[in-house]
């Protein structure tokens, strides 16, 4: 509280945390110490923050472990040398520019992160794309939300959430699947209580096979078997075709495909479907009911559906039961997609993916690769995909890639099968890092360092889940010689003799951008940094002379993305193709967030109170399957899969199911050891479409741990 007591300066700004993306007032002080506390004039949050975001000036106030000045040394057995910005960027150039030389474009690799400013992933994709001549740009979005962007494409022709958080108010039916939004998206959970707390005849369906503090508001939990979410809601969509209760208006006039999705779901009995589930086949007709009753009908989901070998067809069979109930382009109804990084979406929008580019555009449209490298004025766009974010650190491992440039993110804690991952850096011929903290296991296989500002210590935009754009200022000076990663991105780009990056500052990155939007269906053209200060938050499309907080909904005209602008049902097999358990593997490992931690905890690893939640990381096992393996409630357990092996305390809970095994995704090397890392075990197969990791589903064996 003192330094709210000395405030000299309060500014506006947004929660770097999770994609609801809640306004906060940062109060400064003489000293340059922070605090921080919610926005009561936000329209996201009403003043509303989490634990993560109450705490969240801890995480700047303490500099102790920040990097404060470009480092670099010539082989890996040299220790670190502290160096001058021109030093370390000019022997980047040097070594990026010999293996381009050498071994093509596609030789060099740019792994960027979910939470960089929009303006950024602008310049990073600008780079690659446009100038280097490779697509190999992607970022841990690719382990986030890639699943749910494909799945939009697919359904509505773009990578769209149509509907805004208002909507929450507006609905009487909540579908939530594969999320547990009470720890993981607090503050737009708190208004969904508050919602059902005044309103106790809405219905709100959790499906989840673990019983998580979402459930505790839910008229209907169904705690089905990990992987069979397809299964699930193609029982509900039959349900409510049997029973008559879908939009047959919307379904014949504006949709294509639900003669071949009826076909398809009517495969299976609902008996059938219910037991490859695990739920009853009566609670798969409640839940019908519930939605056939709704007059706002919201679907939610997040990790649990994209985080899977079959990410997208999950994602698409739970758009279906919005199409087929004409739930979509209405107040109070439509796909809510929970974003779980701060700006994955900003990222999308400037084409930051190893298969987009700018404003939706598609790599593979030819009309839109020449669109876009005239404007840039660089060179041709390769139509190849670049290598997506595990493919990357396979080609690490075989050769393939020789440089990568690794900036806000850990990926040996956050990968699957991370060891592999280890591996690829260890084989790497040149690593960057370009980091905040000096605590990332990358830092161990870095060839240069460069010490990154953070938030609070830069100027940018982001756009949370809703479309809602954010506008964050600049409020304390970086530590050090720490740079804003976009001036970082530009000083390199301008050595490396590229024309176009010598912006000013972030207001021209971020007017370059929303010129290439226009006559695009994300249209900004209306928007500047001016705009954003005046008058806040604003969500996309932003048309000049259009409305002045922008678009709150799309698709209220029934016009979609498509060609035939249509919405497209599409019908998704529902085989799962993940890594069965078997007699040397029996369990399945599902892996989550804990309430109180940030993805590799670089940031909430730092707070004392968010440390206290969970201590350390641990097993949640069913009472039974514990008991057969005589574990009992914190004895250690060893876990192992093909893969790796982690010893962590066991938590005995009846709220997970038989058979079924969790352990948290956030712990690695920065707070404890390896072993505690649950990437050691998971699997790397992906979804063939979206790329996404199967985080949700792997074999893995448990036993108690005897000390040798
Ligand atoms: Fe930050 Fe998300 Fe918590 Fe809001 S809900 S305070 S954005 S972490």
């Amino acid at each position: 509280m003192a330094v709210k007591k000395q405030q000299t300066d309060t500014s506006a700004s947004t929660c770097c945390y999770c994609g609801v993306g809640c306004g906060v007032l940062v109060h400064k002080d003489k000293s340059g110490q922070i605090l921080v506390e919610g926005d009561k004039k936000h329209p996201v949050n009403s003043g509303m923050l989490c634990s993560k975001g109450l705490n969240l000036h801890y995480t700047v106030n303490d500099t102790s472990d920040r990097l404060l000045y470009p480092q670099m040394r010539y082989n890996k057995s040299m220790p670190m040398q502290r160096v001058s910005w021109d030093e370390a960027l000019d022997r980047t150039v040097a070594v990026f520019k010999t293996f381009i030389d050498k071994y093509g474009p596609d030789s060099v690799a740019f792994y960027a992160s979910g939470q960089c400013l929009t303006e950024e992933y602008y310049v990073i994709n600008k780079l690659m794309k446009g100038f280097i001549g490779s697509n190999n740009i992607d970022t841990n979005s690719r382990l986030c939300m890639s699943s749910a962007v494909a799945a939009y494409k697919m359904a509505l022709g773009e990578d769209s959430m149509p509907l805004c958080y208002n909507d929450i108010e507006l609905a009487d039916c909540f579908y939530v699947t594969g999320a547990n939004p009470a720890w993981c998206h607090p503050v737009l959970w708190r208004r969904v209580e508050a919602h059902k707390a005044a309103n106790p005849e809405i219905k709100i369906i959790v499906v989840d096979p673990r019983v998580t503090d979402t459930c505790s508001i839910a008229d209907l939990h169904l705690q089905l078997n990990p992987g069979t979410d397809v299964t699930l809601n193609h029982a509900i969509g039959r349900v409510l075709i049997e029973n008559g209760d879908i939009d047959l208006e919307f379904v014949t006039n504006y949709s294509e495909g639900f003669e071949q999705y009826s076909a398809l779901v009517f495969e299976k009995s609902v008996a059938e479907s219910a037991k490859i589930c695990g739920v009853s086949e009566h609670n798969i007709r409640v839940a019908a009911k519930y939605i056939a009753e709704a007059k706002g009908f919201i679907s939610m989901w997040t990790m649990g559906l994209n985080q899977s070998s079959i990410g997208v067809n999950k994602n698409l069979s739970l758009i279906n039961l919005n199409l087929i109930t004409g739930h979509i382009g209405k107040p109070g109804s439509g796909p809510m997609s929970l974003t779980g990084q701060p700006n994955a979406m900003g990222g999308r929008e400037v084409g930051g993916l190893a298969n987009l580019l700018p404003a939706h555009r598609d790599l593979g449209n030819p009309l839109h690769r020449e669109e876009v490298q005239k404007f840039w004025g660089g060179k041709l766009i390769n139509p190849k995909a670049g290598l997506t974010a595990t493919e990357m650190f396979e080609a690490l491992n075989d050769g393939r890639l020789k440089a990568i440039w690794i900036l806000c993110t850990n990926p040996l804690t956050s990968l699957p099968n991370v060891r592999l991952a280890e591996e690829a850096l260890r084989k790497a011929k040149f690593v960057v890092v370009q980091e905040i903290s000096n605590k990332p296991e990358t830092l161990d296989y870095a060839d240069v360092i460069l010490p990154a500002a953070g938030w609070a210590e830069k100027e940018g935009t982001m756009t949370n889940s809703e479309r809602r754009i954010s506008y964050l200022n600049k409020i304390i000076e970086a530590p050090g010689e720490a740079l804003p990663d976009a001036e970082i991105i530009c000083r390199f780009a301008r050595k490396m003799g590229y024309k176009g990056f010598d912006f000013t500052g972030p207001s021209e990155i971020f007017d370059e951008h929303v010129k290439l939007t226009a006559k695009t269906n994300m249209d900004m053209s209306g928007l500047s940094y001016t705009i954003l200060k005046e008058q806040g938050t604003v969500q996309w499309p932003y048309k000049k002379r259009g409305p002045a907080q922008g678009t709150q909904r799309l698709f209220i005209d029934k016009q979609f993305y498509t060609d035939s602008k249509k919405a497209i049902i599409q019908s998704v097999p529902d085989t799962l193709t993940s890594e069965f358990p078997d007699s040397n593997f029996p369990f399945i490992l599902t892996t989550g967030r804990i309430r109180d931690q940030w993805h590799t905890m670089s940031k909430t690893g730092k707070v004392n109170k968010l440390n206290q939640h969970y201590q350390q990381s641990f097993l949640e096992i069913h009472p039974i399957d514990a008991a057969e393996l005589k574990i009992v409630e914190g004895d250690i357990a060893v876990i192992r899969s093909r893969r790796g092996e982690v010893r962590v305390k066991a938590i005995i809970s009846p709220q997970i199911k038989r058979g079924v095994v969790f352990l948290p995704m956030h712990w690695g090397k920065i707070l404890g050891s390896d072993l505690n890392r649950v990437n050691n075990l998971t699997s790397d197969q992906v979804d063939p479409i979206s790329k996404e990791p199967d985080f949700k589903y792997c074999a893995v064996n448990v036993i108690k741990y005897k000390k040798p």
